[in-house]
């Protein structure tokens, strides 16, 4: 599982809820499809999805990033992105390849 850094902020961990979320409401269109019918069909229930989707990319949104981590550099300071060029004096590089 390549993973990325889990970020605690509240922004990342609704975000984190888009997959799971979408995957319960096409289950959830799909069981009323098969158990009711009719008005319930996929046909006329597949909005829903895009509600659930823009729902929870809104609140995403709103949510505060306070303590967000986007570098897996625990120690880089705020504000100044990681050396991306490749620096041969540098010996400490996070991308080390092989
Ligand atoms: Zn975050």
């Amino acid at each position: 599982m390549s993973d990325r850094v889990r970020c605690n902020c509240q922004r990342c961990t609704i975000r984190s809820l888009m997959g799971p979320g979408i995957l319960i409401a096409v289950g959830i269109l799909f069981l009323l499809d098969q158990v009711r019918g009719g008005h319930f069909s996929f046909g006329h229930t597949f909005p829903v999805i895009l509600i659930v989707i823009g729902v929870i990319s809104l609140a995403s949104a709103l949510a505060p990033a306070d303590g967000h981590i986007s570098a897996p550099v625990p120690s880089a300071p705020p504000g100044t992105s990681p050396p991306s060029s490749q620096n041969p004096f540098s010996g400490q590089g996070q991308g080390q390849g092989h």
